[in-house]
């Protein structure tokens, strides 16, 4: 099937403005830091929970969870598949999508908006044909439906007759043909066209946001010899896909929001009374078994869902099948039965009209759990189906997304089977997630916890320690996201060897994961936008992008800024290092000189910088080249490169840079002459001092001594003058063992 390129849905989304087309549809207010917040359209929200976030391209409701990109927001709002989100956001924004091959797909466009119109000329035809229908309005009464709830739900009439709606349609300048597309008419073998619905009580079926998609009719016909379908459907169109919808959640989402459970029946009346009854977070699958879309749609609003358990054959098949839909989407599942006092059964629509709603409420107080469901329903005295029932209550358990509530029902399971806590042989009902989540959840770290063996953990609930990562790093970070014209400088400082030599210049392993990420798109598709970056990562680093605060740098202090910064992390980095080598040996402490020479020569870098003595592209040639001496500083601390070598390692700068700088340095003539010459020279000056002249002093001192000598050269500046109260150099209980980063 022809679809559009990634490349072009990318560069929609970077074009289309999120915060303009959510603004379509929910009025949003600016917070102040170019983000957006409005009333969640996806819950009951009553103060603004939603936010809007412009340069990652994403909307996130911190009540319900709903969140994603403008086409997520699209698809969830307007009930659309994803082409139809992007056909629509292309269309709002001005952007012209390429020709799909086939002229159709605009043709299909254009149908949908064809059979949007051509509903809402029906409904309004089928309620006017109601008020004229004494026997529609008999029969409606008779279900007990007042006229505000009929007008709440578009309940109309199509009279009896060949030609009514299409004799009116065409008035309104609709085609037969257009009729039959959007299901309302249908046509012979010999070409004749008439309606589809006669004598029907007709009831409109609305997606999520209250848009018509399909009716269904109610027979009303009285001619008992002509069998007629009781209840008859449209049938799928370009706007009506029966699995996506489900019955009345336009009207009754906000309670299921409210009451964080829904009550999911069967018939539409069910639904339509109940809620009229006052029991008002209910919807009905009607026309269709319950589906996976049914379920994650639910699982927006709910926690719990009741289902109405009918005792016969079918109706345990399928609430044996809900079961299996419901539990993965992290929604718990709850069974019960509605009788008569005689024990009769009764649907919910007769039982409300009987009984009342308070009397429907009590019923569902005496709902069970699923897993007391299944085993009222079993024979628990053959091994055999204890075995089977015990096999496939695991696997329910096992598809159970919350950790703590899968112990719980492991715990019940062992207790009542008398079986073992172990799901370790269980096969999971399907797949619980789809490709692109589990890899995003394979990038996140999974926590040690002593229950892994007995119950493996699915998911994990993402959180971010903010407090844990450094200040500098997260502006780093930020610095990088916000200008992808850096990234070719990143990518030549974080090459290949950089990657191959382990080094870890960031202390927070999120900000690892985020250059390494960022690098790594960039190597791969040649863009970096906070976007795609956004897309394509776990979600621990997506809840890091959403933190990240917007910032805007002029050219060319992005520049300055991220050769500044690399300094300032290479010190870091060797002060981290000193500590990782055991003093136990000259050659030991000679090295750690050569670090802090090392630190000072960054440090000189700098402040010849600072001080215009040096340009700025002198001053990042000289930056990228002495990532050289990082790297063999890490491979002598890895016992890869004998210390002696070390010793006799001279300068960072490329004409002498020695085997293990594996990127071959430019010429130092590339540089502006002058200036690249003195960096030089200043680089050399601290290293080039005899490495045994070195203080005759103990190992021992030098555990204290960390930055020597560290009067700022004149006109030295620390670079990044918001971070430099943030951290301190030479911090003598870091410890690579301990882990500080509390995020999972
Ligand atoms: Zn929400």
């Amino acid at each position: 099937m022809a679809f559009y390129s990634n490349e072009i849905i990318q560069q929609l989304k970077a074009h289309a403005d999120i915060a303009m087309v959510i603004e379509n549809f929910v009025p949003l207010k600016r917070s102040g830091n170019g983000r957006y917040l409005g009333v969640c359209p996806f819950h009951d929200d009553r103060s603004p929970s939603m936010n809007v976030n412009p340069s990652l391209g994403i909307y996130k409701c911190f009540a319900c969870g709903a969140g994603g990109d403008v086409f997520k927001f699209v698809q969830e709002h307007e009930k659309m598949d994803f082409k139809g989100a992007v056909e629509w956001v292309a269309n709002f924004t001005g952007f012209a999508l390429p020709q799909l091959g086939a002229p159709e797909d605009s043709e299909k466009t254009e149908e949908r908006a064809m059979v949007r119109r051509l509903n809402e000329l029906a409904c309004e035809w089928f309620e006017q044909q109601l008020a004229l229908s004494p026997k529609a309005l008999q029969y409606l009464s008779s279900r007990h439906i007042t006229d505000e709830t009929r007008k709440l739900f578009h309940i109309g009439y199509a009279p009896d007759g060949r030609e009514g709606f299409i004799g009116y349609a065409v008035k309104n300048g609709f085609s037969p043909l257009d009729c039959v597309k959007a299901g309302l008419a249908v046509q012979k073998e010999n070409g004749g066209i008439s309606d589809k619905f006669r004598d029907r009580l007709m009831i409109a079926i609305q997606n999520l946001s209250g848009v018509i998609v399909a009716f269904g009719g109610r027979d009303l016909s009285e001619n008992k010899d002509f069998k007629r379908a009781k209840y008859m459907n449209s049938p799928e169109s370009a706007l009506y896909h029966k699995s996506d919808i489900l019955y009345g959640l336009h009207q009754s989402r906000q309670s299921i929001a409210k009451e964080r459970s829904v009550i999911i029946v069967e018939g539409y009346f069910d639904m339509i009374s109940l809620f009229q009854g006052g029991v008002t977070n209910v919807v009905a699958a009607s026309g269709t078994a319950l589906t996976e879309t049914h379920a994650s749609i639910l699982a927006r609003y709910a926690e719990k869902a009741y289902l109405v358990f009918d005792g016969d054959e079918a109706g345990r098949t399928a609430t044996y099948r809900s079961l299996q839909i419901v539990l993965p989407k992290g929604i718990a599942p709850r069974i019960f039965a509605l009788s008569r006092p005689d024990g009769t059964k009764i649907d919910p629509d007769n039982f409300v009209n009987e009984r009342g709603a308070d009397a429907f409420r009590e019923a569902l107080k005496g709902s069970e759990d699923w897993l007391s469901y299944l085993m009222r329903l079993s024979d628990m005295q053959s091994p055999e189906e204890r075995a089977k029932l015990v096999n496939f209550t695991k696997s329910l358990v096992k598809s159970i997304p919350d950790h703590e509530l899968r112990n719980q029902y492991v715990k019940l399971i062992s207790e009542r089977f008398n079986t073992d806590r172990s799901l370790a042989q269980v096969k999971p009902l399907k797949p619980q997630k789809s490709f692109e989540e589990r890899r995003a959840h394979s990038n996140a770290p999974t926590a040690n916890n002593a229950t892994d063996e007995v119950i493996p953990q699915l998911e994990q609930e993402t959180s971010l320690n903010w407090a844990s990562l450094p200040p500098m790093e997260i502006r780093f970070a930020n610095l990088v996201l916000r200008n992808p014209t850096l990234m070719n400088r990143a990518l030549e400082y974080f090459d290949m060897d950089w990657a191959a030599s382990g080094i870890r210049m960031f202390e927070s392993p999120v900000i690892e994961e985020f250059v390494n990420s960022a690098i790594a798109l960039y190597a791969e598709t040649g863009a970096m936008s906070p976007q795609m970056l956004y897309d394509n990562v776990s979600p621990t680093l997506r809840l890091f992008l959403e933190g990240l605060p917007e910032e805007q740098w002029k050219t060319p202090q992005e520049i300055i800024e991220f050769y500044q910064t690399l300094t300032e992390f290479s010190k870091k980095l060797c002060d981290r290092q000193k500590h990782s080598i055991p003093l136990t040996s000259n050659e030991a402490v000679e090295v750690r000189m050569q670090m802090s020479k090392f630190t000072q020569g960054m440090q000189k870098l700098n402040a010849l910088f600072n001080a215009e003595k040096i340009t700025i592209d002198a001053f990042a040639d000289q930056v990228v080249r002495s990532k050289a001496q990082l790297i063999h500083f890490q491979s002598v601390i890895q016992g890869a490169t004998p210390i002696q070598e070390a010793v006799a390692m001279p300068t960072p700068s490329a004409a002498s840079a020695p085997k293990p700088v594996a990127e071959p340095a430019p010429a130092p003539s590339e540089a502006p002459a002058p200036s690249a010459m003195h960096v030089q020279n200043v680089m050399q000056a601290p290293i080039a001092q005899p490495v045994t002249s070195a203080p005759q002093q103990a190992p021992d001192e030098y555990v204290d001594e960390q930055m020597p000598n560290d009067e700022p050269p004149e006109g030295f500046e620390p670079p990044p003058p918001e971070d430099d109260e943030e951290y301190s150099y030479g911090n003598d209980d870091f410890n690579e063992e301990s882990n500080d980063f509390e995020y999972q």
